[in-house]
């Protein structure tokens, strides 16, 4: 199986890790690339129901080896609460399959810190964090002011290190913040009590991959969010701040030199979006009510009512475009069964003219959505698991989105179960 990539088309929450958990089955190795606990994939299969956030959604297979990769923000204390919690239902994490980059950075208790007292500054004009610390974790990052994992081996040189790192930090939570700093003894008993139990699992993992190569091993590359959360190519600064294009993967697992073959790139039957920032397809009032309701749309990790509108063809081809999308997996279909008729947005309006391209951000609070109607199934599809056994209209629907989008809907799921899925052949029309 040659190297393959799952990534958001859209806003995030596409159900990625629905299919990360679905495909695993084919792959050696799945490894996470960017982002922290900011964002959950929520994976259902026998072993029960589970909400990832930084562990990749490989860990519930046998044999697969998961990878956290130098891109990734590395939070020792919530990485640790997840594997206590998946041990509890009896999924297995030990360093056979479960490796972290030495190269990672790892999230401080600052960074969250830090994140809280901003997004209280800035009052009503914030950005909707979700106070994980992520965006000051990356800015630490670029200001070369991080601890990398694999300095938990030295512990001299680690605390000497923190010291620096802490009497910077101080400055600026009590001088511009004016809120109560950290000692060095709390910084140093917290890196002693996750340091130790993250170290199992660190090691070169460029060398790992490398071998894993060599033997013919094959790679899932697992993305967080989606397109339009990506830094440079969002809908900044309504954005995560890391990359989250397959473009970046290779990079953000430690193997630049590797290749992706197939981009399996994620998009909802309708559109989901978590937080403050443009939203052009938004849907409000009861029509919102219901299909956040049927669709069960509320954040994996804040429990925050997400809001929703119908598929947005203008931003899932851009979506497409970015992530250089090879096939796509159509997820949550058999939720628009409830509706008589299904709205799709078609195209923007801005400045008085209909558009097919994608705003540039500051633009984007200015267009309005174009919507088209189609007819609805009106009857439960998720049970079914072959294309030619899904109501003509449900089929209409997906063959409208797969020309709009210029790319093959290779599987549409109608169901969060591990089989719940239709997988296309490739000559099935
Ligand atoms: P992710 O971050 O992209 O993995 O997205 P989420 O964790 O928000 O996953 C989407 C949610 O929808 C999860 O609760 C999944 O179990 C569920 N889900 C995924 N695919 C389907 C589907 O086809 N039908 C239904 N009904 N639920 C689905």
């Amino acid at each position: 199986m040659s190297n393959c990539a799952v990534v958001g088309i859209n806003w995030g929450d596409e159900g990625k890790g629905r299919m990360v958990d679905l495909l695993t089955q084919q792959f050696d190795i799945v490894v996470r690339y960017q982002g922290g606990g900011n964002a959950g994939h929520t994976v259902i299969n026998e072993k029960g129901k589970f909400a990832l956030h930084l562990l990749p959604s490989g860990i519930f297979r046998d044999g697969v080896v998961n990878v956290l990769g130098n891109g990734v923000a590395l939070d020792p204390e919530s990485l640790m609460n997840e594997i206590d919690n998946v041990a509890e239902k009896g999924v297995s994490v030990t360093p056979a399959n479960l490796k972290i980059s030495d190269r990672a950075s790892i999230l401080m208790p600052w960074h969250k810190k830090l994140d809280e007292l901003e997004e209280l500054r800035l009052a009503d004009k914030k950005y909707g964090s979700t106070k994980q610390g992520i965006a000051p974790f990356y800015s630490d990052k670029f200001q070369k002011k991080t601890i990398l994992a694999g300095e938990l081996f030295d512990e001299e040189k680690l605390f000497a290190h923190a010291k620096e790192i802490l009497e910077w930090k101080d400055l600026i939570i009590s001088g511009v913040y004016g809120a109560e700093t950290y000692t060095f003894e709390d910084i140093a008993a917290w890196l002693k009590t996750y340091g130790e139990r993250i170290k199992p699992y660190i090691c070169d993992t460029t060398e790992f991959f490398e071998q894993a190569m060599k033997e013919g091993k094959s790679i899932l590359f697992e993305a967080q969010l989606g397109t339009l959360r990506d830094i440079d190519f969002g809908i900044y600064p309504y954005t995560t701040s890391s990359n989250t294009l397959a473009a970046y993967a290779p990079i953000g697992s430690g193997i630049p030199f590797a290749k992706i073959a197939n981009v399996i790139g994620v998009v909802k039957a309708y559109s989901t979006c978590v937080g403050e920032g443009p939203f052009v397809c938004e849907m409000f009032g009861k029509e919102a009510d219901d299909l956040r309701e049927a669709g069960f749309e509320y954040g994996a990790k804040t429990g925050r009512p997400r809001r929703v509108g119908p598929v947005d063809i203008v931003a899932t081809r851009y979506g497409v475009k970015m992530q250089g999308a090879t096939e796509i997996a159509l997820t949550k279909l058999d939720i628009l069964s409830y509706m008589d008729k299904i709205p799709v947005c078609v195209r923007y309006l801005v400045d008085g003219k209909e558009t097919d391209s994608f705003p540039f951000p500051s633009k984007l609070a200015d267009a309005k959505p174009v919507i088209d109607y189609f007819p609805g199934w009106q009857c439960d599809i998720s049970r079914v698991r072959k294309w030619e056994d899904l109501p003509w209209k449900a089929r209409a629907y997906v063959e409208f989105i797969e020309r709009s989008i210029g790319c093959r809907i290779k599987y549409v799921s109608v169901g969060a179960e591990r089989d719940s899925i239709i997988v296309r052949e490739d000559d099935e029309q």
